[in-house]
């Protein structure tokens, strides 16, 4: 079972790229290099980089409840074509996940389903935070907390004392907060002035960097008092990414993700793509997405994430006050990314992009979850996860070839340079040139209180781009 040889790729190692094969035994990598023994079925990777398999630590796969934007198994399709291997998906399903039962019973309908590994995050009830010490880490070391909320997301905390607790709670057993950090009343005051944005060009004033700036200094705040560590998710501006870079640097425990949307897009693309690009936070200004592609060349963002929040295209084309924020992105994020990075450094090495790569979408985000054990790395004894990608195809995408059950994709026309030819999970073939695997994804274990690095690449085995060998 799970026995597989890749031969003839440019391997992405902790310490460099290397020519070679990698085997899988049982699902485990058993051996790398040059001469690692032939096992299994053989993988000619032709010269293509073998990455570790991708880790998306933010998608919201709809389930249980809501299963008419996106399935499961929809979602894990369209994540193993963009070389993802392992998810951790958000809380706010119908029922939202505030229960250990209710993780046990999301994993039960996802048994056989997926075709990605995955973990959960867990959710904080606003009026109830005490909830989170019913859990342990078998059913997740992350707890989700959303100060903003909008369709999918109401269970929105504003009590500031509530906040408070939730810290000290989540420090006390060892829970990571993953936060999305935008100050619900800061929206508030503004629509209660302006009224609701008519248009999507006015979604942004209603939606304003103040409030994401705002929340981010108060979370750093809370992080000094209390100590706990925080993750903050899609940080959409200059401001939020000074703030957090200074606090890592101060060493508190905050690390930050960035989202590939808000390295794709700006706000002048908003007039053509109108509601497709209607996001939470809201998609800034091209200061911001520069300030952002920064953060992850330097090493300062621990995590990319797609934040794949699929809609029915029927639901994004409601008036925009109703339109409801997401898109689906776990398919293009790598494409995103790799094409971004060699559009805006041809001249630099693809090796340095590939390790890249491995920082933000492996390494960094299987310690955010607690899966260095098992994941995140090439590397003898760690699962069997590979990608196979071809650095140079140039390739357009078009909706036959969107997986998500919505079928639209904010970047059809798009022309892409790289492509995943191959996604390996565990040493099973889980996508191949548009041909999916079987849905034998497992949820996994994590290992608590493990900590992604203040955003120092350094720290996790991977040299920041801006650090000379
Ligand atoms: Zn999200």
């Amino acid at each position: 079972m799970s026995n597989l040889t890749v031969r003839n790729g440019r391997l992405v190692l902790p310490d460099g790229v290397r020519t070679g094969s990698i085997t899988v035994t049982d699902g485990r990598i058993s051996a790398i290099g040059g001469h690692a023994p032939v096992t299994g079925r053989v993988v000619e990777a032709g010269g293509a980089y073998v990455l570790p398999g991708l880790i998306d630590s933010h998608v919201h796969f709809r389930t249980p409840g809501l299963t008419g934007k996106e399935e499961w198994l929809t979602g894990s399709m369209a994540a193993a074509a963009g070389g993802v291997t392992t998810v951790a998906d958000m809380p706010n399903t119908v029922p939202p996940l505030f229960t250990p039962e209710d993780a046990y019973a999301k994993a039960e309908l996802i048994e056989g389903r997926s075709l990605v590994d995955y973990r959960f995050h867990l959710g904080v009830h606003p009026d109830d935070p005490g909830g989170l010490r019913a859990f342990t880490p078998r059913e997740g070391t992350t707890a989700k907390v959303f100060l903003c909320g909008h369709h999918t997301a109401p269970h929105v905390m504003r009590n500031a004392e509530r906040l408070r607790e939730t810290f000290a709670i989540a420090r006390e057993v060892g829970l990571r907060l993953v936060v999305h950090a935008e100050d619900s009343g800061v929206f508030a005051l503004l629509d209660a002035w302006r009224g609701q944005p008519v248009s999507y060009r006015e979604y942004e004033p209603a939606r304003p960097r103040s409030g994401a700036i705002v929340a981010v200094a108060r979370l750093i705040e809370l992080c000094q008092e209390f100590g706990t560590q925080v993750h903050v998710l899609h940080v959409s501006t200059a401001e939020e990414a000074d703030l957090l870079a200074a606090a890592g640097s101060a060493g508190l425990p905050v690390s930050f993700e960035v989202t590939g949307h808000h390295l794709s897009f700006e706000d002048r693309d908003v007039d053509r793509l109108g509601a497709r690009i209607r996001l939470s936070p809201a998609i800034r200004g091209a200061g911001d997405r520069e300030r952002l592609w920064k953060a992850v060349t330097s090493g300062e963002a621990a995590t990319l994430g797609s934040d794949h929040a699929p809609h029915a295209q029927a639901d994004k084309l409601l008036p925009a006050a109703e339109a409801p924020p997401g898109l689906p992105g776990t398919q293009e994020l790598v494409h995103s990314v790799w094409t971004g990075l060699r559009r805006r450094d041809p001249e630099g090495s693809p090796d340095d992009h590939a390790r890249l790569i491995a920082r933000v979408l492996a390494d960094g985000p299987a310690r955010l979850l607690g899966l260095t054990a098992r994941k995140g790395r090439l590397e003898v004894g760690l699962d069997g996860d590979l990608v196979l990608f071809d650095p140079d195809e140039n390739w357009t995408l078009d909706r036959t070839a969107v997986a998500t059950k919505v079928g639209w994709s904010a970047y059809e026309g798009w022309t892409f340079t790289g492509r995943v030819r191959t996604t390996i999970r565990r040493g099973e073939i889980s996508y191949d040139r548009g041909v999916f695997g079987t849905p034998s994804g497992q949820w996994l274990e994590g290992a608590p209180h493990e900590f992604p690095g203040r955003g120092n690449g350094a720290a996790s085995g991977f040299q920041r781009l801006d650090q000379p060998e």
